[in-house]
């Protein structure tokens, strides 16, 4: 009861902070709470690095409760602003605000299982759901999403919202390339159903759009026959340019006759060997790499990962296919490490990496990623620059790098990649830590990645920063180029306040001074 009357309280002067015009119980009704618990949670992310309390938490049971919130919002007469969280796996407080509600789309109680609809081949789910349990509902149904990310504890809402990409990524182009349909809240709390024929400009808005103009509160995904087994492949190279041309040459392949997934990563230091990305090679595949010729290389070394997925009743056929396939390639003959799993555990593996990092207290420490598309006409300047230059021989995490065919992203969507038909991921994941160790600490880290940056710049190497980050309007502008001017135009038909996402640093809410922005 005491606990009742404190909270109701504490709405109370909610109410009149925020200018709200909604009665405390209907904002009880809607799941918004002030519970220290909650509002601990959403003022973190994975990236440990920014701290910032929202005012309130909105745990919604349906799409109506989180546009009834955004309405309240937009027609406060004080103004507030209200940020989708999805796991919070940003990595600069992208999905935090200290000037209004965020909204827990993740682990709430509404949102029911994904529908899965098996004649059409698609699923609708809650915006907050984890890609984990979308693809456990799917697989009941012998169906699967077709593009994922490494790691499937990250929401739908989330992803949609950056891209979503992965080693099918090549093939199927992004998670945002496989999306019939969205409900969204737009900024001004109207629920709206958009796709390529029906709102068209607000589904191509919000697809990569960085939670600028709604919050999906519903995506329609689209599906194909799941895959029962992988068979998972490593092997390494000491050339930079034979590795990058096997890259491309699988990635321009069509048909049955490619592999299904095509990634890649630097090794630099054999400590990255024992790293969380790293576990396939040992104890079964022990890996020494100074035997494999890195030493005439800088000490670095290139390994591609690829797979085939199959079906039980292919699985005869499966050693000759791959075997054709690896005989195009490159690699130093003696570094094939093969493996054999279901196909959830290839999807999952990045959760058992995570499982033990966070048993060693490795998994909650701050995470300065960086994140580029680089242009396939520079790799080869990057490599010289950046992983023969400027890391040294430490690295602090996986650096992964593999290219992508931009045929398979629609231009209309709101991300930016480079201009050319094929760009790489290169994607440094590093985890600082308070040992001593100069090269692993978080100022280093984070300088590092203003050398590479900087090097670019100075080099003509045109990157585009994926889940981009910018402290300033006129970096996002040039981020957006020519893009720019109707990203600009779709927030003011459909967030003309501002209020949403503002921890993505884009827009300032109409309601701030440019005074109280600065003090955020
Ligand atoms: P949050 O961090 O909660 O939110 C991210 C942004 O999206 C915020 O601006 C937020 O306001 C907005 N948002 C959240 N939910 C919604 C919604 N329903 N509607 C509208 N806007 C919303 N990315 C890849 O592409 N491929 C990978 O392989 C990959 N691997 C990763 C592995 C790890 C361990 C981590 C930590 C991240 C990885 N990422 C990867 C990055 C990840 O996709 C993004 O950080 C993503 O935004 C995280 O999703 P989330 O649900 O945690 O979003």
């Amino acid at each position: 009861m005491a606990t009742k009357l404190l909270l109701t309280f504490a709405i109370c002067r909610l109410i009149v902070t925020m200018g709200l015009t909604l009665e405390p119980t209907e904002l009880l009704r809607l799941g918004l709470t002030v519970d220290p618990v909650d509002v601990e949670s959403a003022s973190v992310d994975f990236g440990l690095m920014t701290k910032v309390e929202p005012l309130a938490v909105l745990r919604p049971s349906s799409a109506e409760d989180v546009a009834q919130l955004v309405k309240a919002a937009y027609e406060s007469s004080h103004g507030f602003t209200v940020s989708a969280r999805g796991h919070g796996h940003s990595i600069n407080g992208q999905a935090q605000t200290g000037t209004g509600v965020v909204v827990q789309m993740s682990g709430v109680r509404s949102s029911g299982k994904p529908s899965v609809w098996g004649g059409d081949m698609y699923v609708d789910v809650w915006g907050g759901e984890l890609w984990i349990d979308v693809l456990k509902s799917c697989l009941e149904y012998g169906l699967a999403p077709k593009s994922w990310t490494d790691y499937l504890y990250l929401s739908v809402g989330g992803t949609l919202s950056i891209a979503g990409i992965s080693g099918q990524a090549f093939h199927h182009g992004p998670q945002i390339s496989n999306v019939h349909e969205l409900d969204v809240v737009t900024g001004k709390g109207e629920l709206m159903t958009c796709s390529k024929e029906q709102n068209p400009e607000l589904f191509h808005a919000v697809l990569g759009g960085l939670g600028q103009f709604g919050i999906i509160t519903r995506a329609r995904i689209s599906l194909e026959p799941a895959p029962q087994r992988v068979r998972w492949i490593r092997v390494l190279y000491s050339n930079f340019s034979a590795f990058t041309k096997d890259q491309e040459y699988l990635i321009s392949l069509h048909g049955n006759q490619k592999f299904d997934y095509v990634e890649g990563f630097v090794i630099v230091d054999e400590g990255l060997i024992n790293n969380w990305r790293s576990s396939f090679f040992s104890p079964r595949n022990p890996v020494k790499i100074s035997s494999l010729g890195s030493n005439n290389n800088g000490g670095v070394l290139y390994c591609l990962e690829i797979n085939k997925n199959y079906h039980e009743s292919t699985a005869e056929t499966i050693d000759q296919e791959i075997e054709a396939l690896l005989k195009k390639l490159n690699f130093i003959p003696t570094s094939v490490f093969t493996t054999d799993l279901p196909y959830v555990d290839f999807l999952d593996r990045v959760h058992k990496a995570e499982l033990k990092l966070r048993s060693k207290g490795m998994w909650e420490v701050p995470h300065p990623w960086l994140n580029l598309f680089v242009p396939k006409s520079k790799i080869a300047d990057f490599d010289r620059g950046v992983f023969k230059g400027i890391l040294g021989n430490k690295t602090s995490g996986p650096i992964l790098i593999y290219p992508m065919n931009k045929n398979k992203w629609d231009d209309k969507s709101s991300v930016v990649t480079p201009d050319e038909d094929v760009f790489y991921l290169v994607a440094f994941l590093r985890s600082a830590l308070d040992n001593g160790e100069e090269t692993q600490s978080l100022e280093y880290l984070t300088n590092q990645n203003r050398l590479i940056l900087k090097f670019c710049d100075e080099d003509g190497i045109k990157v585009k920063q994926y889940l981009p980050h910018y402290k300033t309007q006129s970096e996002w502008k040039e981020h957006y180029g020519s893009k720019w001017d109707r990203f600009q135009r779709m927030k003011m038909k459909f967030d003309p306040r501002h209020i949403l996402a503002s921890g993505q640093n884009i827009f300032t809410p109409t309601f701030l001074s440019s005074s109280k922005m600065a003090s955020w």
